[in-house]
């Protein structure tokens, strides 16, 4: 990068430090040496110019991951790359994102693992993990070479996109992955529920003539899931949960002591089914979008502690494809570079958490699923400088057309929105400044 601000040493001054993981709040600096957190406080030292970020007014706290993308390399390069997804990426504030393997190939080995760390690297823009296959190429059959991907660094193990369909191998997949510590992420979704289904099933899909997906497709895989895990009590994930069927149950889970986290995206909790009305296919995911009820379950959910991490499924699709019919088009919006003002705008603005509790859902918590070492979503001394920098007073509007993402499949285009990325630092680099954008 031609900035200047590019050597292993920054002092950040004067900003609100939201460290969660360390339980801090306040209007204090941050010292980097040698790319790493060397000092949370007041630093007196004396530093050139160009190593000094004054961040009055904004909030610094750890660098925002997403346990939760897709990058579509290998397979599909022309939807997005590990390359502009990752400029994507830090123009949203992440420094760390997880890459889900349903790419063509899958990633399911070891080499295909190396190869998403390898494209990650040298785009130096954010940190890239790829979570392998659970099963061989998807298929929910037999169980993919857990061992050797984790060997390779896997971050975790899912076939999201669909979910294990068969108990008996979720129930092999659990115990496999729980000799490595490794999560195993599920999209929960039985598919003899789901069928063909492109929306919520319910009186909307009737009204559109539209094929439903069920909740209860969502909620027994979830059901099963735990049950198999109660055991066995290896890391489970719910991915993208999104209705209030699966906030019950997870709850109800976490209170027995049953090992589940959950994730959730900004569309679940901002947009519902009524949303589709007009047939637009960037209302289209998976799973769909539901009801008010459901919204406001998860919010619910949030404030309560339920919700683990916030992501984005960050979904790129070319227009062409998104232009089809709506039974015919893909599911899934992109969403890395819209998400944090959409988090607050759901979370912050109607008075659901705090800026700590939303950072912590972006850094340490995610952090801790995955068990990433180095970038652990906190300020401790010693680990990487890996920091977001953000003005959450800041209004804008969103333009995809503004987007580093190549794709363009986003409901949220046009919407006013506040709270703005402004710098995005990994390992004491600046790697996205809004002033250059
Ligand atoms: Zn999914």
């Amino acid at each position: 990068m031609g900035n200047k601000i590019n050597t292993n040493e920054l002092l950040i001054k004067n900003g609100r430090v939201i460290d969660p993981l360390n339980n801090i709040d306040s209007v204090c600096d941050v010292l980097i040496e040698e790319g790493r957190i060397c000092y949370v406080g007041k630093v007196q030292k004396q530093m050139p110019e160009d190593k000094v970020i004054e961040a009055s007014g904004k909030i610094v706290c750890p660098g925002f991951i997403d346990m939760h993308v897709h990058f579509r390399e290998p397979g599909d390069e022309e939807e997005e790359t590990i390359r502009s997804g990752s400029h994507a990426a830090v123009a949203g504030g992440y420094t760390s994102v997880v890459c889900m393997p349903n790419t063509d190939p899958t990633i399911q080995d070891e080499t295909s693992i190396e190869f998403v760390h390898r494209m990650g690297r040298q785009t130096r823009k954010t940190h890239v993990y790829a979570m392998g296959a659970l099963t061989k190429d998807r298929k929910g059959v037999e169980l993919s070479e857990m061992g050797l991907m984790a060997g390779a660094g896997a971050a975790g193990f899912t076939d999201d996109g669909t979910g294990v369909q068969d108990a008996s191998v979720m129930r092999k997949a659990l115990k496999y992955a729980s000799m490595f510590g490794l999560v195993v992420s599920q999209h929960c979704q039985d598919s003899s529920l789901s069928g063909n289904g492109v929306i919520n099933a319910g009186f909307n899909s009737m009204l559109l003539g539209l094929p439903g997906m069920s909740p209860l497709a969502e909620e027994l895989m979830l059901w099963r899931d735990i049950q198999l895990n109660k055991s066995i009590r290896a890391k489970y994930h719910a991915q993208h949960i999104s209705t209030k069927g699966s906030v019950d149950i997870i709850r109800k889970a976490k209170q027995e002591g049953i090992p589940v986290t959950c994730e959730v995206t900004p569309h679940h909790l901002l947009l519902n089914e009524q949303t589709v009305a007009e047939y637009d296919t960037n209302y289209k995911m998976n799973p769909p979008l539901r009801t008010d009820e459901d919204n406001a379950a998860l919010k619910e959910a949030v404030k309560d502690g339920i919700i683990d991490a916030l992501i984005t499924d960050h979904a790129p699709h070319l227009q062409s494809e998104k232009e089809l019919e709506f039974l015919y088009a893909p599911f899934g919006i992109i969403g890395l570079e819209s998400a944090l003002p959409l988090f607050g705008k759901a979370l912050i603005e109607d008075g659901i958490i705090d800026w700590p509790e939303l950072v912590a859902m972006l850094t340490c918590k995610p952090a801790e699923i995955l068990g990433i070492d180095e970038t652990k979503g906190s300020f401790t001394k010693g680990k990487w400088g890996d920091i977001t920098i953000f003005d959450p007073e800041e209004k804008w509007q969103i333009d995809v057309n503004k987007f580093f993402s190549k794709a363009r499949n986003c409901p949220f285009h046009g919407w006013d929105v506040k709270g703005k990325v402004c710098y995005t630092i990994v390992g004491g680099e600046v790697r996205y400044s809004s002033e250059r954008d």
